[in-house]
């Protein structure tokens, strides 16, 4: 049976973020299934990840276009399962994926976009940015502390000193789409009880163990500031150029759906055709094939 295909555009209404005056998080639902069952999104998603892959090739020979996939969300949101999963019918030579951790001290000797700067996708590859430039207005700002570490001349640092970055952001961001990169944003919005569950399971199922780690349980407790500082950053971030999708992540099968579902409609509005060979290059390779059908083939080759 055909998976039956989702009304992609009025789809995605719902979950990004076009009015970000208005924005507020509060109002996001986060175990939302947008009135798909699972086992229709199970069907839909296997043709999306059929269509990406076809997309990402057609991208990747027209050589053009750079995707930017940044991904944010708090610990055990399902960052690395929309990798796994969304990702996994696309040709892992034209994909690159960054896990951006607590920076090392050569990263806090440079701006807080330099990291990030030097892992950007190149014309034909799609990007994915696990975690991004974004922690520098969220852990940094729940942890002032974490500031103080990068060592920017204190004259520099004042009580606007978000509203800078979110500036900064903002350009950065518009560079990238005029020169030619796309850039979705994904924040999985998982919320604090479905969180609860899944550290309990990686404490209790021995092969999850070792994703627990002490760091994400005293993060929680800070669960309302982080609530408040992702609020205020797609208020002041989600742009027409560099939107941010808000994706309800108590269920994983949803959350893949609308991360594949915005790639994909925002792969097709490009026009990602193959290159165009020239008459003189045709006729050259009509030569090129005559002469390969005519050389005989050798025995036992
Ligand atoms: P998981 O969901 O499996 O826990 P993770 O992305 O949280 O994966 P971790 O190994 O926990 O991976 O490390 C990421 C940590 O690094 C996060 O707590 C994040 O806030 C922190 N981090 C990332 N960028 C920065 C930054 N610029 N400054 C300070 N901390 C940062
Ligand atoms: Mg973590």
């Amino acid at each position: 049976m055909k998976p039956a295909k989702l009304e992609s555009a009025k789809f995605l209404e719902n979950y990004r973020v076009d009015k970000p005056d208005r924005f507020r998080l509060a109002s996001v639902d986060c175990a939302d299934t947008g009135k798909v069952d699972k086992d229709a999104a199970g069907a839909m998603l296997a043709d999306e990840v059929k269509r990406l892959s076809d997309l990402q090739e057609r991208l990747y020979a027209n050589h053009r276009w750079a995707v930017l996939i940044v991904l944010q969300g708090m610990d055990a949101a399902g960052k690395d399962s929309v990798v796994a999963h969304v990702m996994s019918g696309v040709n892992p030579q034209g994909c690159d994926v960054h896990s951006f951790k607590a920076p090392n001290a050569e990263e806090l000797d440079h701006d807080f976009l330099w990291r990030t700067t030097t892992r950007l996708p190149a014309r034909g590859r799609i990007g994915i940015f696990n975690r991004s430039y974004y922690e520098d207005v969220l852990v940094v700002r729940v942890h002032p502390e974490l500031l103080e570490r990068q060592n920017i001349p204190r004259t520099l640092v004042g009580k606007h000193i978000w509203e800078e970055r979110f500036q900064d952001i903002r350009a950065f961001e518009r560079h990238l789409a005029r020169s030619g990169t796309l850039v979705l944003k994904f924040f999985l919005h998982v919320s604090k009880e479905e969180q609860r569950r899944r550290f309990l399971d990686r404490l209790e199922q021995p092969a999850k163990r070792w994703k627990f780690s002490m760091d994400d349980v005293n993060e929680r407790k800070r669960w309302d500031d982080y609530m408040a500082v992702y609020q205020d950053m797609i208020r002041a971030t989600s742009r027409p150029t560099a939107p941010w999708y808000v994706v309800p992540a108590d269920h994983k099968w949803f959350t893949r759906l609308v991360v594949a579902t915005a790639v994909i409609e925002a792969l097709e509005s490009l026009d990602l055709s193959y290159p165009k060979i020239g008459t003189a290059g045709l006729k050259e390779m009509r030569k090129v094939r005559a002469a390969l059908q005519a050389e005989a083939p050798r025995k036992g080759r």
